[in-house]
Protein backbone atom coordinates (compact mmCIF):
# COMPACT_ATOMS: atom_id res chain seq x y z
CA UNK A 1 0.00 0.00 0.00
CA UNK A 2 2.81 2.11 0.82
CA UNK A 3 4.31 1.61 -2.47
CA UNK A 4 0.62 1.95 -4.16
CA UNK A 5 0.45 5.70 -2.87
CA UNK A 6 4.00 6.41 -3.63
CA UNK A 7 3.66 6.04 -6.98
CA UNK A 8 0.36 8.38 -7.09
CA UNK A 9 2.34 11.08 -5.12
CA UNK A 10 1.99 10.79 -1.84
CA UNK A 11 5.29 10.84 0.73
CA UNK A 12 5.50 9.29 4.34
CA UNK A 13 5.06 10.85 7.26
CA UNK A 14 5.27 9.93 10.75
CA UNK A 15 3.09 13.17 11.78
CA UNK A 16 -0.60 13.03 11.49
CA UNK A 17 -1.39 16.66 12.01
CA UNK A 18 0.01 17.30 8.26
CA UNK A 19 -1.16 14.39 7.05
CA UNK A 20 -3.42 14.30 3.82
CA UNK A 21 -3.81 10.68 4.01
CA UNK A 22 -4.16 8.38 7.09
CA UNK A 23 -4.79 4.89 6.36
CA UNK A 24 -5.32 2.09 9.53
CA UNK A 25 -4.06 -1.27 8.46
CA UNK A 26 -5.91 -3.51 11.03
CA UNK A 27 -6.01 -6.53 12.74
CA UNK A 28 -9.48 -8.19 14.39
CA UNK A 29 -7.68 -11.93 15.45
CA UNK A 30 -8.78 -10.84 19.03
CA UNK A 31 -11.11 -8.71 20.48
CA UNK A 32 -8.58 -6.29 22.75
CA UNK A 33 -7.42 -5.34 18.75
CA UNK A 34 -10.16 -4.35 17.58
CA UNK A 35 -10.97 -2.22 20.62
CA UNK A 36 -7.32 -0.55 19.88
CA UNK A 37 -8.54 0.55 16.24
CA UNK A 38 -11.70 2.01 17.30
CA UNK A 39 -10.02 3.97 19.43
CA UNK A 40 -7.56 5.65 17.19
CA UNK A 41 -10.00 6.07 14.91
CA UNK A 42 -11.73 7.83 17.10
CA UNK A 43 -8.28 10.02 17.95
CA UNK A 44 -8.32 10.82 14.65
CA UNK A 45 -11.23 12.75 14.27
CA UNK A 46 -9.99 15.91 15.70
CA UNK A 47 -7.29 16.18 12.42
CA UNK A 48 -9.84 15.68 10.60
CA UNK A 49 -11.69 18.86 11.99
CA UNK A 50 -9.03 20.83 11.38
CA UNK A 51 -7.81 19.85 7.77
CA UNK A 52 -10.84 18.86 6.33
CA UNK A 53 -9.38 17.63 3.01
CA UNK A 54 -7.69 15.08 5.06
CA UNK A 55 -8.82 11.40 3.74
CA UNK A 56 -9.14 8.81 6.26
CA UNK A 57 -9.00 4.88 5.16
CA UNK A 58 -9.23 1.72 6.84
CA UNK A 59 -8.00 -1.51 5.37
CA UNK A 60 -7.09 -5.04 6.65
CA UNK A 61 -8.83 -7.84 8.53
CA UNK A 62 -11.46 -5.06 10.20
CA UNK A 63 -12.42 -3.09 7.30
CA UNK A 64 -13.54 -6.68 5.79
CA UNK A 65 -15.19 -7.73 9.33
CA UNK A 66 -17.16 -4.48 9.94
CA UNK A 67 -17.57 -2.97 6.55
CA UNK A 68 -19.74 -0.57 6.85
CA UNK A 69 -20.45 -0.61 10.52
CA UNK A 70 -17.16 1.28 10.51
CA UNK A 71 -18.82 4.16 8.65
CA UNK A 72 -22.01 4.22 11.11
CA UNK A 73 -20.12 3.96 13.77
CA UNK A 74 -17.07 6.57 12.82
CA UNK A 75 -18.71 8.67 9.47
CA UNK A 76 -15.34 10.60 9.38
CA UNK A 77 -13.86 7.86 7.54
CA UNK A 78 -13.82 8.29 4.02
CA UNK A 79 -13.35 4.69 2.59
CA UNK A 80 -13.23 0.98 3.81
CA UNK A 81 -10.71 -1.65 1.84
CA UNK A 82 -11.27 -4.67 2.66
CA UNK A 83 -8.90 -7.73 2.13
CA UNK A 84 -9.61 -8.79 -1.28
CA UNK A 85 -9.54 -5.49 -2.58
CA UNK A 86 -5.98 -3.70 -1.95
CA UNK A 87 -5.05 -3.60 -5.52
CA UNK A 88 -8.01 -0.90 -6.04
CA UNK A 89 -6.49 1.78 -3.87
CA UNK A 90 -4.69 3.63 -6.19
CA UNK A 91 -8.14 4.17 -7.57
CA UNK A 92 -9.62 4.55 -4.77
CA UNK A 93 -7.70 7.41 -3.70
CA UNK A 94 -7.45 9.01 -6.56
CA UNK A 95 -11.46 9.22 -6.81
CA UNK A 96 -11.58 10.60 -3.16
CA UNK A 97 -9.09 13.24 -3.94
CA UNK A 98 -11.88 14.68 -6.67
CA UNK A 99 -15.12 13.54 -4.97
CA UNK A 100 -15.75 13.31 -1.32
CA UNK A 101 -18.14 10.17 -0.73
CA UNK A 102 -17.89 7.49 1.41
CA UNK A 103 -16.48 4.01 -0.34
CA UNK A 104 -17.11 0.34 1.16
CA UNK A 105 -16.07 -2.42 -0.48
CA UNK A 106 -15.24 -5.83 0.90
CA UNK A 107 -16.14 -8.21 -2.16
CA UNK A 108 -13.42 -10.12 -3.68
CA UNK A 109 -11.54 -11.87 -0.73
CA UNK A 110 -11.08 -14.63 -2.38
CA UNK A 111 -9.69 -15.77 -6.16
CA UNK A 112 -6.35 -15.46 -7.40
CA UNK A 113 -3.83 -12.96 -6.03
CA UNK A 114 -4.36 -9.62 -7.15
CA UNK A 115 -1.43 -7.70 -5.70
CA UNK A 116 1.30 -8.28 -8.04
CA UNK A 117 3.60 -6.05 -9.94
CA UNK A 118 3.80 -3.64 -6.53
CA UNK A 119 7.86 -3.54 -5.44
CA UNK A 120 7.21 -3.08 -2.07
CA UNK A 121 8.73 0.04 0.66
CA UNK A 122 9.91 -1.84 3.48
CA UNK A 123 10.38 -1.28 6.88
CA UNK A 124 14.42 -1.45 8.18
CA UNK A 125 17.28 -2.62 5.80
CA UNK A 126 18.17 -5.76 7.00
CA UNK A 127 15.16 -8.44 6.18
CA UNK A 128 12.48 -8.63 4.00
CA UNK A 129 8.53 -9.95 4.71
CA UNK A 130 7.56 -11.81 1.90
CA UNK A 131 3.89 -13.15 1.49
CA UNK A 132 3.64 -16.65 -0.28
CA UNK A 133 0.28 -17.12 -0.06
CA UNK A 134 -2.76 -15.61 1.80
CA UNK A 135 -5.80 -16.72 3.47
CA UNK A 136 -6.39 -19.99 5.22
CA UNK A 137 -8.93 -23.05 4.62
CA UNK A 138 -8.61 -24.34 8.52
CA UNK A 139 -11.18 -22.67 10.42
CA UNK A 140 -9.69 -23.44 14.15
CA UNK A 141 -12.92 -22.98 15.55
CA UNK A 142 -11.94 -20.00 17.95
CA UNK A 143 -10.48 -18.44 14.38
CA UNK A 144 -11.78 -15.46 12.18
CA UNK A 145 -8.58 -15.14 10.02
CA UNK A 146 -10.29 -17.40 7.51
CA UNK A 147 -13.66 -15.23 7.38
CA UNK A 148 -12.03 -12.14 6.72
CA UNK A 149 -8.95 -13.56 4.65
CA UNK A 150 -10.56 -15.76 2.21
CA UNK A 151 -9.78 -19.32 1.19
CA UNK A 152 -6.24 -20.23 0.29
CA UNK A 153 -4.47 -18.08 -2.19
CA UNK A 154 -0.81 -19.13 -3.56
CA UNK A 155 1.03 -16.83 -4.81
CA UNK A 156 3.00 -18.22 -8.09
CA UNK A 157 6.88 -19.14 -7.40
CA UNK A 158 7.85 -16.98 -10.07
CA UNK A 159 6.34 -13.60 -8.35
CA UNK A 160 7.83 -14.97 -5.27
CA UNK A 161 11.76 -15.38 -6.58
CA UNK A 162 11.40 -12.34 -8.38
CA UNK A 163 10.44 -10.20 -5.53
CA UNK A 164 13.14 -11.41 -3.26
CA UNK A 165 15.54 -10.44 -5.91
CA UNK A 166 14.65 -7.07 -5.70
CA UNK A 167 14.82 -7.93 -1.83
CA UNK A 168 18.69 -9.18 -1.82
CA UNK A 169 19.27 -6.10 -4.79
CA UNK A 170 18.40 -4.00 -2.07
CA UNK A 171 20.87 -5.31 0.30
CA UNK A 172 18.66 -7.05 2.23
CA UNK A 173 19.86 -10.34 3.73
CA UNK A 174 17.34 -12.15 5.62
CA UNK A 175 14.15 -13.51 4.05
CA UNK A 176 11.17 -14.45 5.88
CA UNK A 177 8.59 -16.39 4.14
CA UNK A 178 4.88 -15.17 5.15
CA UNK A 179 1.79 -17.37 5.38
CA UNK A 180 -1.09 -18.20 7.59
CA UNK A 181 0.16 -21.67 6.91
CA UNK A 182 3.42 -21.80 4.58
CA UNK A 183 2.36 -26.14 4.76
CA UNK A 184 -0.34 -25.81 2.54
CA UNK A 185 1.59 -23.88 -0.45
CA UNK A 186 0.80 -24.55 -3.67
CA UNK A 187 -1.68 -26.74 -2.78
CA UNK A 188 -3.96 -24.75 -5.14
CA UNK A 189 -1.59 -24.52 -8.39
CA UNK A 190 0.77 -27.43 -7.47
CA UNK A 191 3.85 -26.05 -9.21
CA UNK A 192 5.63 -26.30 -6.37
CA UNK A 193 4.73 -27.64 -2.74
CA UNK A 194 6.30 -25.71 0.22
CA UNK A 195 9.29 -27.51 0.70
CA UNK A 196 10.34 -27.40 -2.94
CA UNK A 197 9.83 -23.42 -2.62
CA UNK A 198 12.21 -23.26 0.24
CA UNK A 199 14.63 -25.22 -1.28
CA UNK A 200 14.91 -23.06 -4.70
CA UNK A 201 14.90 -19.92 -2.45
CA UNK A 202 17.96 -20.96 -0.40
CA UNK A 203 19.27 -21.77 -3.71
CA UNK A 204 18.95 -17.80 -4.33
CA UNK A 205 22.60 -15.79 -4.25
CA UNK A 206 22.30 -13.10 -1.43
CA UNK A 207 19.64 -14.77 0.99
CA UNK A 208 22.09 -15.41 3.56
CA UNK A 209 19.10 -15.84 6.22
CA UNK A 210 16.22 -17.56 5.37
CA UNK A 211 12.87 -17.84 7.77
CA UNK A 212 9.16 -18.52 7.38
CA UNK A 213 6.07 -18.26 9.35
CA UNK A 214 3.40 -19.95 10.27
CA UNK A 215 3.50 -23.47 10.40
CA UNK A 216 0.13 -25.70 11.09
CA UNK A 217 1.71 -28.68 13.13
CA UNK A 218 -0.87 -31.01 11.29
CA UNK A 219 1.05 -30.70 7.94
CA UNK A 220 4.16 -30.30 8.29
CA UNK A 221 6.03 -33.11 6.04
CA UNK A 222 9.17 -35.32 6.06
CA UNK A 223 10.45 -33.44 3.22
CA UNK A 224 10.35 -30.10 4.60
CA UNK A 225 12.13 -31.64 7.82
CA UNK A 226 15.05 -32.75 5.54
CA UNK A 227 14.88 -29.64 3.53
CA UNK A 228 15.88 -27.47 6.69
CA UNK A 229 18.27 -30.13 7.78
CA UNK A 230 20.31 -29.96 4.72
CA UNK A 231 19.36 -26.30 3.80
CA UNK A 232 22.32 -23.79 3.17
CA UNK A 233 20.87 -20.65 4.92
CA UNK A 234 17.40 -21.99 6.51
CA UNK A 235 17.79 -21.01 10.11
CA UNK A 236 17.15 -23.47 12.77
CA UNK A 237 13.53 -21.87 14.12
CA UNK A 238 10.04 -23.42 13.48
CA UNK A 239 7.21 -21.33 15.34
CA UNK A 240 4.97 -24.14 15.41
CA UNK A 241 1.64 -23.19 17.21
CA UNK A 242 0.66 -25.82 19.50
CA UNK A 243 -2.54 -23.80 20.94
CA UNK A 244 -3.30 -26.27 23.53
CA UNK A 245 -1.86 -29.48 25.65
CA UNK A 246 -4.99 -31.72 25.93
CA UNK A 247 -6.49 -33.60 23.19
CA UNK A 248 -9.82 -32.60 24.14
CA UNK A 249 -9.68 -28.94 24.27
CA UNK A 250 -7.44 -29.64 20.61
CA UNK A 251 -10.36 -31.47 19.27
CA UNK A 252 -12.97 -29.11 20.19
CA UNK A 253 -10.38 -26.18 18.43
CA UNK A 254 -10.61 -28.25 15.45
CA UNK A 255 -6.85 -28.23 15.26
CA UNK A 256 -6.83 -32.21 13.51
CA UNK A 257 -3.70 -33.23 15.74
CA UNK A 258 -3.64 -35.21 19.00
CA UNK A 259 -1.06 -34.19 21.92
CA UNK A 260 0.94 -37.22 21.07
CA UNK A 261 0.90 -36.65 17.50
CA UNK A 262 2.74 -33.18 17.98
CA UNK A 263 5.09 -34.92 20.52
CA UNK A 264 6.54 -36.97 17.62
CA UNK A 265 6.63 -34.26 15.65
CA UNK A 266 8.81 -32.56 17.67
CA UNK A 267 10.74 -35.62 17.96
CA UNK A 268 11.30 -36.10 14.00
CA UNK A 269 12.20 -32.31 14.00
CA UNK A 270 14.92 -32.06 16.67
CA UNK A 271 16.47 -35.34 15.97
CA UNK A 272 16.81 -34.26 12.47
CA UNK A 273 17.91 -30.38 13.70
CA UNK A 274 19.21 -30.65 16.67
CA UNK A 275 20.15 -27.05 17.23
CA UNK A 276 16.31 -25.94 16.17
CA UNK A 277 14.74 -23.68 18.39
CA UNK A 278 10.87 -24.29 19.08
CA UNK A 279 8.80 -22.10 19.45
CA UNK A 280 4.48 -21.50 19.97
CA UNK A 281 1.27 -19.93 20.51
CA UNK A 282 -1.17 -20.93 23.38
CA UNK A 283 -4.29 -19.64 24.06
CA UNK A 284 -6.27 -20.21 27.44
CA UNK A 285 -9.72 -19.96 28.77
CA UNK A 286 -11.32 -21.83 25.51
CA UNK A 287 -14.90 -22.98 26.64
CA UNK A 288 -14.92 -25.67 27.93
CA UNK A 289 -11.60 -25.92 29.19
CA UNK A 290 -11.31 -27.75 32.88
CA UNK A 291 -8.54 -27.26 35.72
CA UNK A 292 -7.45 -30.32 34.60
CA UNK A 293 -6.76 -29.79 30.36
CA UNK A 294 -5.12 -26.85 32.35
CA UNK A 295 -2.63 -28.99 34.43
CA UNK A 296 -2.35 -31.42 30.86
CA UNK A 297 -1.45 -28.45 29.05
CA UNK A 298 1.45 -27.03 32.07
CA UNK A 299 2.68 -30.76 31.95
CA UNK A 300 2.66 -30.93 27.87
CA UNK A 301 4.80 -27.34 28.03
CA UNK A 302 7.21 -29.11 30.96
CA UNK A 303 7.48 -31.79 28.47
CA UNK A 304 8.24 -29.84 25.11
CA UNK A 305 10.32 -27.23 26.38
CA UNK A 306 9.65 -24.44 23.80
CA UNK A 307 12.59 -21.90 23.32
CA UNK A 308 9.48 -19.51 23.47
CA UNK A 309 5.78 -19.10 23.97
CA UNK A 310 3.40 -15.94 22.81
CA UNK A 311 0.27 -16.59 25.37
CA UNK A 312 -3.08 -15.65 24.61
CA UNK A 313 -6.30 -15.17 26.67
CA UNK A 314 -8.82 -16.76 24.56
CA UNK A 315 -11.27 -13.89 22.91
CA UNK A 316 -14.63 -15.18 21.61
CA UNK A 317 -14.98 -13.42 18.15
CA UNK A 318 -18.79 -13.71 16.61
CA UNK A 319 -19.55 -15.76 14.07
CA UNK A 320 -17.13 -18.17 14.72
CA UNK A 321 -18.24 -21.93 16.06
CA UNK A 322 -16.25 -21.43 19.13
CA UNK A 323 -18.31 -18.27 20.07
CA UNK A 324 -21.49 -20.71 20.53
CA UNK A 325 -20.28 -23.16 22.49
CA UNK A 326 -21.13 -23.72 25.87
CA UNK A 327 -19.27 -23.48 29.36
CA UNK A 328 -17.75 -20.48 28.88
CA UNK A 329 -14.60 -19.79 31.16
CA UNK A 330 -14.64 -16.70 33.75
CA UNK A 331 -12.68 -14.02 33.06
CA UNK A 332 -10.58 -14.03 36.45
CA UNK A 333 -10.08 -17.51 35.85
CA UNK A 334 -8.59 -17.25 31.99
CA UNK A 335 -6.20 -14.59 34.04
CA UNK A 336 -4.98 -16.70 36.79
CA UNK A 337 -4.24 -19.43 34.09
CA UNK A 338 -2.32 -17.16 31.80
CA UNK A 339 -0.32 -15.67 34.38
CA UNK A 340 0.65 -19.28 35.61
CA UNK A 341 0.89 -20.73 31.81
CA UNK A 342 3.35 -17.25 31.41
CA UNK A 343 5.01 -18.13 34.58
CA UNK A 344 5.75 -21.11 33.96
CA UNK A 345 7.46 -20.66 30.23
CA UNK A 346 9.15 -17.95 31.50
CA UNK A 347 10.89 -20.00 33.48
CA UNK A 348 11.20 -22.48 30.98
CA UNK A 349 12.81 -19.39 28.41
CA UNK A 350 15.29 -18.42 31.21
CA UNK A 351 16.74 -22.20 31.17
CA UNK A 352 16.82 -22.83 27.66
CA UNK A 353 18.57 -19.54 26.87
CA UNK A 354 21.15 -20.14 30.01
CA UNK A 355 22.78 -22.93 27.92
CA UNK A 356 24.02 -20.30 25.91
CA UNK A 357 25.69 -18.56 28.81
CA UNK A 358 29.47 -18.55 27.72
CA UNK A 359 28.81 -19.76 23.95
CA UNK A 360 29.59 -17.67 20.80
CA UNK A 361 26.89 -16.75 18.58
CA UNK A 362 26.93 -15.69 14.52
CA UNK A 363 24.18 -12.39 15.16
CA UNK A 364 22.62 -10.56 12.29
CA UNK A 365 22.88 -6.81 13.02
CA UNK A 366 19.78 -4.56 13.04
CA UNK A 367 20.78 -1.78 14.53
CA UNK A 368 20.46 0.14 17.31
CA UNK A 369 18.52 -0.86 20.44
CA UNK A 370 15.05 1.80 21.07
CA UNK A 371 16.40 2.54 24.47
CA UNK A 372 20.30 2.92 24.19
CA UNK A 373 21.73 4.36 21.33
CA UNK A 374 25.23 2.66 21.95
CA UNK A 375 23.42 -0.71 22.32
CA UNK A 376 23.04 -2.66 18.97
CA UNK A 377 20.37 -5.40 18.58
CA UNK A 378 20.28 -8.41 16.01
CA UNK A 379 19.24 -12.22 16.13
CA UNK A 380 21.04 -15.79 16.10
CA UNK A 381 19.86 -17.99 13.59
CA UNK A 382 17.55 -19.40 15.90
CA UNK A 383 15.58 -16.03 15.95
CA UNK A 384 17.09 -15.34 19.71
CA UNK A 385 17.21 -11.89 19.75
CA UNK A 386 20.97 -10.55 20.62
CA UNK A 387 21.82 -7.09 22.31
CA UNK A 388 25.86 -6.03 22.42
CA UNK A 389 27.84 -2.58 22.56
CA UNK A 390 28.60 -1.75 19.07
CA UNK A 391 31.98 -0.54 17.33
CA UNK A 392 32.08 -0.07 13.93
CA UNK A 393 29.42 -2.74 12.69
CA UNK A 394 26.32 -1.97 10.91
CA UNK A 395 22.99 -3.03 10.27
CA UNK A 396 23.39 -5.93 7.65
CA UNK A 397 26.91 -7.14 8.95
CA UNK A 398 27.29 -10.74 10.39
CA UNK A 399 29.19 -10.84 13.85
CA UNK A 400 30.24 -13.25 16.49
CA UNK A 401 28.76 -12.36 19.89
CA UNK A 402 30.15 -13.88 23.48
CA UNK A 403 27.37 -14.76 25.45
CA UNK A 404 27.71 -13.46 29.06
CA UNK A 405 24.44 -12.64 30.26
CA UNK A 406 20.80 -14.48 29.80
CA UNK A 407 17.17 -13.25 29.96
CA UNK A 408 13.51 -14.58 29.25
CA UNK A 409 13.49 -12.66 26.20
CA UNK A 410 17.06 -11.53 24.97
CA UNK A 411 20.69 -12.68 25.62
CA UNK A 412 23.63 -10.18 25.69
CA UNK A 413 27.50 -10.37 25.06
CA UNK A 414 29.88 -8.47 23.55
CA UNK A 415 31.73 -8.92 19.81
CA UNK A 416 34.59 -11.14 19.56
CA UNK A 417 36.37 -11.90 16.37
N1 LIG B 1 -2.20 -19.15 11.23
C1 LIG B 1 -1.47 -19.14 12.42
C2 LIG B 1 -1.90 -18.13 13.45
C3 LIG B 1 -2.65 -16.90 13.11
S1 LIG B 1 -3.33 -15.99 14.43
C4 LIG B 1 -1.58 -20.53 13.05
O1 LIG B 1 -2.52 -21.24 12.84
O2 LIG B 1 -0.70 -20.83 13.80
C5 LIG B 1 -2.04 -15.94 15.61
C6 LIG B 1 -2.40 -16.55 16.91
O3 LIG B 1 -3.46 -15.84 17.49
C7 LIG B 1 -2.89 -17.98 16.86
O4 LIG B 1 -1.85 -18.91 16.78
C8 LIG B 1 -3.67 -18.12 18.13
O5 LIG B 1 -2.86 -18.55 19.20
C9 LIG B 1 -4.13 -16.68 18.41
N2 LIG B 1 -5.57 -16.53 18.23
C10 LIG B 1 -6.29 -16.68 17.10
N3 LIG B 1 -7.60 -16.49 17.35
C11 LIG B 1 -7.71 -16.23 18.68
C12 LIG B 1 -8.80 -15.94 19.55
N4 LIG B 1 -10.05 -15.93 19.13
N5 LIG B 1 -8.52 -15.70 20.87
C13 LIG B 1 -7.26 -15.74 21.33
N6 LIG B 1 -6.20 -16.00 20.56
C14 LIG B 1 -6.41 -16.24 19.24
FE1 LIG C 1 -6.65 -19.23 12.33
FE2 LIG C 1 -6.28 -21.86 12.46
FE3 LIG C 1 -6.07 -20.59 10.10
FE4 LIG C 1 -4.21 -20.22 11.96
S1 LIG C 1 -4.68 -22.15 10.93
S2 LIG C 1 -5.21 -18.64 10.76
S3 LIG C 1 -5.38 -20.30 13.86
S4 LIG C 1 -7.92 -20.82 11.34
Amino acid sequence: MAAVLKKIGYVATENLETADLILLNTCCVRASAEEKIYGKIGSIKKFKQKNPALILGITGCLAQKDGEELIRRSPHVDFVLGTGRISELEEVVKNLESFRNHFVDTSNVSGEVREENIFPIRAGSVSAFVPIMYGCNNFCTYCIVPYVRGRERSRLPKEIYSEIRGAVQEGRKEINLLGQNVNSYGKDHKLKNFAQLLADIDEIPGVERLRFMTSHPKDLSDELISVMANGKNICEHIHLPVQYGSDKILRKMNRVYTVEKYLDLVKKIRAAIPEICLTTDLIVGFPGETEEDFKETLEFLKVVRFDMAFTFIYSERSGTPAANFPDKVADEIKHRRLEELMDLQNKISLEKNSVLTGSTVEVLVEGESKTDKNIFTGRTRTNKLVLFPHGDEKPGDFVRVKIDKVQTWLLKGNVVI
